[in-house]
């Protein structure tokens, strides 16, 4: 098993060292779009719409890069690679070239865009053996347009075809890079080159089950990813060998249950374009800022474009709708706000509904007044939230939403609450260079962790960091198996008691003085009149391993619901604590032993809110980069420009951001802002970007006060560096 793992690791690094050995010199031009355009062709459009409209727009947005439709399901170019489709409406027409050299004239950088997911009965005809394959043996239709045939990722159309059509674009239209859409595959394929591949490098069939237990479903995680990671190599490289200067950028990337490794990415990547369009079922408006946190944890420096569509996304998927004026701008503004750069999507080229045309040019038009202000160069948050595709694939499984994702978006909504800027930090990343900008780590139930993880961690607090960790943390190993004990257990000063109630009914906490100082410890501020609060609802079985200083809660077991006669508690107190605290070397240690930031996400109770922001503020033990102080719900961030520092506030303070849809923007009651200067720079000017005009200000002690009149959906605060 480990062998197969580090095969996986030694080929990634592989790849990434010669794909660096490729990378065009530092005259690139990846960082260069601050603004990104892209139109998806429909096939109908050639002959049907008006490029001059298109083109005009992206002039008028100061967009400076492009994403166009080229090929792959539809080819809007006289493509001569066999069976490659081309648009029936094209005829003699170049729709892509039109385009491209329309955009170069704007001075703008150009992306083609392919799509190799569907095929058509021509090609299904001639190699049936390039379609995918169900798990009952039968060839896949599309799910959506059943003319059309699902195609296998990993197998000769992508190796062969696709590598053909890469190289077709590539040299009729020199383009700076080939952004591929769902280039992964569409699920699991039972194709007879994925069964033969996979045999040959598992000894073993394809998987049938989705439970990372299974060998068969862990060697298939490993094997997919590599095999992937393979094909963005021989891609990038055809590309390079046409055009040095250009690359492949796969649509790939996101959080914890995101499928292709976020490190091995970040290596590979010279820029990526993280595709979150807009909300779907529960998702508050700061979900497209945590895509920029998620992509940032890897791609450092590189930019990073958020793509965002006009339409109502939903599973129903509304591609030619327009969605409300205040949610695209939302929306925009909190992925703008963790360093973001805008990216719209419009699919079809005959515009329908125009409503959405003056919102996008208005931000446009703000983000290149203001560009100078957005390009960042480092965030100045000193909190972090760690997360784990590893703990996803091999503790979560198919239940990774729930066991995983669903703490850390707690956690998440919790500092979002509490105002604290902070970044996302990914774990296999915890090196001391990549932890440096940090005082603080949070670790979201990331259960699955190697030995080697867990010592960085302790590393990091024998430095002085502090750690906050909740529920099963650290109790697997990178596979997700079973320890023994806590693989954190000296830094929790906890050990494992063999047992995890993963359902726990009418719990509680008792809240309790400090019996020696006879306060309360200030974890527990504003809860001391609460006597008791509610306890999660799963909870890990510990025991102190060191005397602790104080036990600020401890359980109060589950005892019967109903009847209602029945409902008091049996053991009204016990021993057993509800949090670790303790001071670790040179760190602070928080250890919640059980699922507070997943109870949160699910019930929202504010006792457990205030906990997890009184756990940040006691293990952090120093005043925040950025405090902002007033009513309503802000996501805020602090970034640092070549001259300049940018603190973004954004106004989330509306009765349905839990769901995302905006009906009017309600502005923020006034806020009390203070900046910390970092040490050597001294601020000139202060001005507020989104209000265009100076800010009123004091300085004392190296910090700005600004005082900052109410918010519509953003202010950016500029602090012109001297
Ligand atoms: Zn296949």
């Amino acid at each position: 098993m480990n062998s197969r793992r580090t095969f996986l690791t030694q080929s990634a690094f592989a790849l990434a060292s010669s794909a660096a050995g490729q990378t065009a010199p530092s005259g690139d031009w990846y960082g260069r779009p601050m603004r990104w355009a892209q139109l998806t062709l429909v096939e109908d459009d050639p002959g049907n719409y008006d490029p001059a409209f298109w083109l005009d727009y992206f002039k008028r947005t100061h967009s400076d890069a492009a994403c166009l439709s080229a090929g792959g399901c539809v080819a809007y170019y006289p493509t001569k690679v066999p069976l490659h489709y081309r648009s029936k409406f094209l005829g003699s027409r170049d729709s892509f070239g039109e385009l491209v050299a329309g955009c170069r004239k704007l001075g703008m950088n150009v992306v083609a865009r392919t799509d190799p997911h569907a095929a058509h009965q021509d090609v299904y005809d001639a190699h049936p053996d390039w379609i995918a394959v169900e798990a009952n043996g039968k060839p896949r239709r599309h799910w959506a347009d059943p003319t059309l045939w699902v195609t296998c990722g990993l197998g000769p159309y992508n190796f062969q075809f696709m590598t053909a059509v890469t190289r077709e674009i590539m040299s009729l239209y020199r383009v700076d890079g080939i952004f591929s859409n769902r280039w992964d595959g569409s699920g699991m394929c039972y194709c007879k080159h994925c069964q033969a591949n996979f045999k040959a490098f598992a000894g073993l069939e394809l998987p049938r089950t989705e439970d990372p237990r299974n060998e068969a479903r862990r060697q298939y995680i490993v094997w997919r990813q590599a095999r992937l990671f393979e094909l963005w190599r021989l891609w990038d490289g055809e590309i390079k060998k046409i055009n040095p200067n250009a690359s492949f950028i796969a649509n790939a990337g996101g959080g914890a249950l995101s499928d292709l490794d976020m490190k091995t990415i970040g290596d590979l990547a010279p820029t990526l374009f993280a595709d979150r369009q807009a909300r779907r079922g529960l998702m508050p408006p700061w979900t497209n800022g945590k895509n920029g946190k998620e992509y940032g944890a890897t791609l450092g420096a590189k930019a990073i474009a958020g793509i965002f569509s006009m339409g109502v996304e939903e599973q129903y998927r509304w591609k030619d709708s327009v969605q409300g004026a205040g949610e695209i701008r939302l929306w925009v503004a909190d992925g703008i706000a963790h360093n973001l750069r805008p990216w719209f999507t419009k699919f079809n080229g005959k515009v329908i509904d125009r409503r959405w045309i003056k919102v996008v040019e208005d931000i446009y038009g703000w983000h290149h007044r203001n560009e100078r202000y957005l390009r960042n160069e480092r965030s100045l948050a000193r909190v972090a939230i760690v997360y784990s595709q590893q703990t996803a694939n091999f503790y979560g499984g198919e239940r990774a939403r729930a066991k995983v994702e669903d703490h850390a978006l707690g956690f998440y909504q919790a500092l979002v609450e509490a105002r604290v800027p902070f970044d996302m930090v990914h774990d296999l990343l915890l090196d001391p260079d990549r932890l440096t900008p940090y005082r603080t780590l949070i670790l979201p139930n990331i259960a699955a962790l190697s030995d080697a993880q867990c010592r960085q961690l302790a590393q990091f607090v024998e430095r002085g960091g502090n750690l906050i960790a909740t529920y099963e943390t650290s109790l697997y190993n990178e596979w997700g198996v079973r320890r023994n004990n806590f693989g954190l257990s000296s830094l929790f000063g906890a050990a494992f008691d063999g047992r995890v109630d993963a359902r726990v009914q009418n719990s509680y906490l008792n809240v309790d003085k400090d019996p020696r100082t006879g306060q309360f410890h200030s974890l527990v501020r504003g809860l001391e009149d609460a006597t008791r609060i509610v306890n999660g609802a799963a909870w890990v079985h510990a025991k102190p391993t060191t005397p602790l200083d104080s036990v600020p809660l401890t359980l109060v077991p589950s005892y019967p619901d109903l009847p209602m006669e029945q409902v008091f508690p049996r053991v009204p107190r016990t021993n057993t604590p509800g949090l670790y605290l303790r001071q670790h070397a040179r760190g602070r240690v928080v250890y919640f032993p059980f699922d507070l930031d997943r109870t949160f996400w699910e019930v929202l109770a504010p006792d457990h809110g205030l906990l997890l922001r009184n756990a940040v503020a006691w293990a952090h033990n120093e005043e925040q980069p950025l405090v902002v102080e007033g009513r309503g719900i802000l996501d805020v961030s602090l970034w640092m420009q070549k001259d300049s520092l940018a603190a973004h506030l954004v106004n989330l303070t509306n009765p349905m951001m839990m769901k995302g849809p905006v009906r009017e923007i309600l502005p923020s009651p006034p806020q009390q802002v203070r900046i910390r200067v970092p040490e050597g720079k001294r601020p000139r000017n202060v001005h507020f970007l989104v209000a265009a005009k100076p800010a009123p200000h004091r300085i004392a002690n190296g910090v700005i006060s600004v005082d900052v009149p109410p918010i519509g959906v953003h202010e950016v605060i500029a602090v012109d560096l001297a």
